[in-house]
Parts: structure tokens; sequence; C-alpha cells
């Protein structure tokens, strides 16, 4: 049997390193074809030493030239830039693109690698945020699969299997709750972003580990369920499970719910997207009750932790207003890592950007990459007043 090439698109990531983990387990049945990182360039020639892949690209070109001097032995093309990403997708061997940017970069390289008939293994969410819609039209249309790679999504896809024919009443999309589970605004408005980055059950990128401790995550998720799986919007509740075990749940028309569980490692969720349908036999952690003896579920505090309401609203409103939503809140965070915004000032930009920037309702590609440039400036600019 031929291997299963794949593009992991972040190679040098959280998801991106641990998706590397699961092409060692299994050298037999996937080949790393494409790697490529933003600016780590350091562990990028790491990876492409082990895995000799057919090409690297890296986004941030500075570099370049180191990377193509390291790997000027090996049969590894190298290029740069978001042109090199739209290139590297479309290789014949490239049967899946496992798409692990941070951001909304990720959307361009998941709309060519459609395009290109490529299956696509999501852990890019903002992707679907952006551009929810366009993007499941476009799996439609060109008959690609698309296969979550986050957890909860890829919970509810294992829920589903062999439920084709049964519609869905509800899905619950479970939290951790993060760091600042149960504090209140007063106790947040001090919080600093080194106890914001200490995620209770995940080690992850930052960004998602701040969107974590403000909620943005689950929004961002709820907006990714949404549109992964066809439903309206108030089929889609949180349900906070701090423990990080029960990965989400579907519940069916006649009542019946199916969860899926395990403990919390993507590597799970990675290699179930890339063997899909099929389970492979691994030797990752498995849970144990007795570690575990009472899982709890509560309601999230969506009027401490306002992301997740502006996410709730944004996608009610529709048009550009969930792709506004995702481009200021990767401007928050990033200013709130840097220091320049508290962590409660998150939540008011992206609301004041939402409020600031023209709604389009039904938008293009291009208005959806405008839209994202455009609010980038005005969240900037609330920042700096
Ligand atoms: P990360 O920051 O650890 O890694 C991001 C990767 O993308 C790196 O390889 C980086 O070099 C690359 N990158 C960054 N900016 C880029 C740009 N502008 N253009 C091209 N490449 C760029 O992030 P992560 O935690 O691995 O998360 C990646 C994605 O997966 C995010 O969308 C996140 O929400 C999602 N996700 C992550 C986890 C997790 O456990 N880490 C879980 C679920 C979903
Ligand atoms: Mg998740």
């Amino acid at each position: 049997m031929s291997k299963k090439g794949i593009a992991i698109l972040g190679a040098t990531g959280s998801i991106g390193t641990q998706a590397l983990d699961v092409v060692r387990a299994f050298p037999n049945d996937f080949e790393a074809i494409v790697l490529t990182c933003g600016s780590n360039a350091e562990l990028l020639i790491k990876q492409a030493l082990e895995f000799k892949p057919k090409a690297v690209v890296l986004t941030d070109t500075t570099q370049l030239a180191t990377v193509k001097e390291a790997l000027k032995r090996q049969d590894t093309a190298v290029l740069c830039g978001e042109e090199g990403l739209v290139e590297v997708v479309q290789y014949e061997e490239v049967k899946v693109v496992l798409n692990a940017i941070v951001g909304s970069a990720g959307l361009k390289p998941t709309v060519k690698a459609i395009e290109c008939r490529k299956d696509i293994a999501l852990a890019n969410k903002e992707t679907l945020v952006v551009a929810g819609e366009l993007i499941m039209d476009l799996v439609q249309q060109y008959g690609v699969s698309m296969l979550p790679v986050d957890s909860e999504h890829s919970a509810i896809f294992q829920c589903l299997v062999g439920e084709a024919h049964n519609p869905i009443e509800k899905i619950y999309v479970t939290a951790s709750g993060g760091p600042f589970r149960g504090k209140k605004t007063g106790e947040l408005l001090q919080v600093t972003k080194a106890e914001a980055l200490k995620h209770p059950n995940w080690a992850m990128g930052a960004k998602i580990t701040i969107d974590s401790a403000s909620l943005m995550n689950k929004g961002l998720e709820v907006i990714e369920a949404k549109w992964l799986f066809n439903l309206s919007i108030d089929q889609v509740d949180v349900i906070v499970h701090p423990q990080s075990i029960v990965h989400s749940l579907v519940q069916f028309k006649d009542g019946s719910m199916k969860a899926q569980m395990g403990v919390p490692d993507m590597k799970l969720p990675i290699q179930y997207a890339l063997t899909y349908p099929a389970r492979f036999e691994n030797s990752f952690e498995r849970f144990n009750f007795m570690d575990y003896p009472t899982l709890n579920f509560e309601k999230p505090d969506m009027d401490t932790f306002r992301n997740l309401a502006l996410a709730y609203d944004a996608l009610r409103a529709g048009g550009n207003k969930c792709c506004v939503l995702n481009a200021a809140n990767e401007v928050v965070v990033d200013a709130f890592l840097k220091d320049k915004i508290g962590f409660l000032q998150m939540s008011d930009v992206i609301e004041a950007t939402l409020n600031k920037m023209e709604f389009i309702a039904h938008p293009t590609l291009d208005d959806y990459l405008e839209t994202d440039r455009v609010t980038r400036l005005i969240t900037s600019e609330i920042i700096k007043d």
C-alpha cells in the first residue's frame, strides 16, 4: 500500500510538531511531503533533515538563505512566502493538507488546497471562522473531505460516524474554562500574561492559550462547529467541563447523547483525521477512571467572559462579522502578549471594532481578505487611542 502524502502547514508549532509525532509513529502509512513554518527556521531545518520532504516553505523570508544552505545536500525545494504555501499544496503527492497555521493566514492555502481536490485536516479553526460558509461550499463543490483536528470537533465528528441519516438535535461543545474559570470581572482587571498563558489541561501555542483564557477560543469553536456540521446557531451550546475528558457531545432527535472521551492529548484527534475512517492502534496514554472519579459540568459565565457572547452575536449577524471578530481578536491577543493592553480590554477593543467596521452581507473571498486587512488597521488604531 502506498503511503498517504501529507503537507503539514505550520509544522513547527504545537499541532505541527505533534502531527510529526504521528507521522513518526506510522512510517509505513504516512509521508511528510511538505513542511512549512512562519519564522522558526532552526526547527524547520531539523525537521526537514529528518523527514526529507519534497519541499519546505518559510513564510518569513529573513532566514531563507540559512535554510537553503542547511538543506543543499538533499532533494528538498525551499520556497517562501504566501505564494510558496499556495504552490506546495498543489503537489500531486499530497493527498491531505494538515493546516496547523495560526490565524487567518491559513485561509488562502486552505482555499487553494480544496480547489486542487486535496482533503483538509483542519486545525486552523480561523479558516472556518473567517469564511465558513464559503469554505464549506467549496468542500461540497470539489468533493473533498474536511476532517476536523480541533479536539471538540473531532469528538463530534467521531460521534457522528454511522449516523448520517439521523438528524442532530443539539451539540454540546465542552470548554475547560481556562485558568480564570470562576473569577469575576474585578479579579480579572490585573491578571498578567504569565497567568493567562498557564492553561490547566493543554500545552498549546500562545495565541490559542490566550483565547482559551478569554473564552474567545470557545467562541471561535462555536462558529467552527456551526459551519462544519451545518447546524443552526441555537443547536450549538457550550458547557464548561474543567477536566477536559469529555471532548464534546452530540444529542440526537430521540434524546440520546453520544460523547467522545479520552485524556487531553491532541495526537489522538490529529491521528484520527489522518486515518479516518480507520482507527490505528497506538501507544498513546489511556484514560483511567480512578484518576478522574468526578467529572464536572457548569454553565459558561458569558457576563464575565464577554468574548463568548461577542462570538455568538457575530455569528447571528452573519456576513463579514465573524471575519471582523477574528481579525480584531488576533490583533488584541498580540497586543496583550506585548503588554500593550490589559486582559479585559481585549473584549472592549473587539466590540469597538465590530461596531466600526462596514457590514458586508454576502462577502466574496476578496471581501473577506479586505475585511481582515482593514479590521487589523482599525483595531490597531483603537488600541493606540
Ligand atoms: P503555534 O503558534 O504553536 O504554531 C503555529 C504554526 O504556524 C507555526 O509553525 C508557525 O511558524 C506557523 N505560522 C505562524 N504564523 C504564520 C503565518 N502568518 N503564516 C504561515 N505560518 C505561520 O500554534 P498551534 O497551537 O499549533 O495552533 C495552530 C492552529 O491549530 C491554530 O489555529 C489553533 O487554534 C489550532 N488548534 C491548536 C490546538 C493546540 O493544542 N495547540 C488545539 C486545537 C486547535
Ligand atoms: Mg479545541
